[in-house]
């Protein structure tokens, strides 16, 4: 009898192991490509996922391309050929990754676009992101409240700044504003002395700010010697940055040259900073924590031979197909709500934002 229950005790012990996460780790390896460590935004995105994906029971390998585009490739194609069981990649280029994931597609490797739609390539499985075109449209709400143009108010003059023209999110951003700020450019409410709109003349490749920071230096000397500035939309918080240095660098940020409204992306830490301090006017928080949950429920789905949930079929045609999408919800952020929403929530901690 004894015998018998110590043979139960360790059949039961067994199945404890096999099925304890601790023990889980032959779940096999998910393989992360993120763009850059230059931008917060990433590691956090970075961190969470593996943080996540360990707590499934995965190995995780996470590489960050450092916005160069053949060392996110040689990344990706060294996690293909390592066998890793699902690629999650944040493109830099989102065109230039088609051989790479064709040799994944081949040796039956999942892949799922992160935040940014990979172009061009029928192998791209699923996308996770955030609704891009909501977070130009809140980008520009935010502008069209703080002007007052709703009541009336202006003109005013505002410039606009894209991000990177590789980087698809970029068009819905910027599409997105446009929905919102074209009537008031029509009707002359808000006016752009430089006449510069359209991605091809407003982007910023690779999301550099210090390109930014350049083209409004050009932009002040050129269209701002005889007139105030009152609107920037900047498509995220590392470009705010910039456009915020070069503008103190004329003056503004005083009683008599307030700064002007200007938008972001991301509440980065710098970029709450900023707007805590009354430099700049709004951003856009997407929790990456959500975004890391719907990636690791697909890498799970997938793994499991099921369908991973998606929320919308229609919005991101890739060049090739359409992408089945799942789209997280933005939320604006002004020094009104920054602290209920980034530390009320856990995000932040307060005195990371002092
Ligand atoms: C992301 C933004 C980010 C930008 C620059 C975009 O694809 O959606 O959150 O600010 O890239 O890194």
């Amino acid at each position: 009898m004894k015998k018998i229950v110590s043979l139960f005790a360790s059949i039961a012990l067994g199945a404890a192991i096999v099925s304890s996460p601790a023990f889980a780790a032959d779940k096999g390896t998910v393989g992360i490509a993120m763009p850059t460590k230059s931008s917060a935004r990433w590691i956090d995105d970075g961190n969470n996922i593996v943080k996540q994906l360990k707590a499934a029971g995965y190995d995780t390998d996470l590489q960050y391309g450092e916005d160069d585009i053949p060392n996110q490739l040689s990344q990706i194609e060294n996690m293909v050929t390592k066998g890793v069981k699902v690629l999650v990649i944040a493109p830099i280029d989102g065109t230039t990754l088609s051989d790479a994931l064709k040799q994944a597609h081949d040796a039956g490797i999942k892949v799922i676009s992160y935040d940014r739609l990979i172009r061009d390539s029928a192998n791209v499985d699923y996308y996770a992101t955030f609704d891009n075109y909501k977070v130009g449209v809140l980008q520009a709400d935010s502008i069209v409240d703080k002007l007052g143009l709703k009541d009336g108010k202006g003109p005013f003059n505002i410039e606009l700044f894209g991000g990177s023209p590789d980087d698809n999110n970029a068009y819905f951003f910027y599409n997105g504003a446009m929905s919102v700020l074209k009537p008031y450019i029509d009707s002359k409410k808000l006016v752009i002395r430089s006449g510069q709109m359209g991605m091809d003349k407003i982007g910023t490749l690779r999301w550099d700010p210090a390109t930014a920071q350049a083209r409004m230096d050009n932009l002040l000397s050129a269209y701002y010697t005889d007139a105030k500035l009152n609107a920037v939309l900047s498509p995220n918080d590392d470009l705010a940055i910039g456009i915020i240095s070069s503008l103190k660098g004329v003056g503004y940020g005083t009683k008599d040259m307030p700064m002007p409204v200007i938008t972001g992306q991301d509440a980065t830490i710098p970029g709450v900073k900023a707007i805590l301090a009354g430099d700049q006017y709004s951003t856009i928080f997407k929790d990456t924590r959500e975004l890391a949950k719907v990636t690791v429920n697909m890498v799970n789905a997938l793994m499991e031979g099921k369908t991973p949930e998606v929320n919308d079929t229609k919005t991101y045609n890739n060049g090739v197909k359409v992408v089945p999408s799942y789209l997280l919800t933005p939320v604006l952020v002004t020094k009104k709500n920054a602290i209920k929403v980034l530390v009320d929530s856990g995000y932040y901690k307060a005195d990371q934002l002092k």
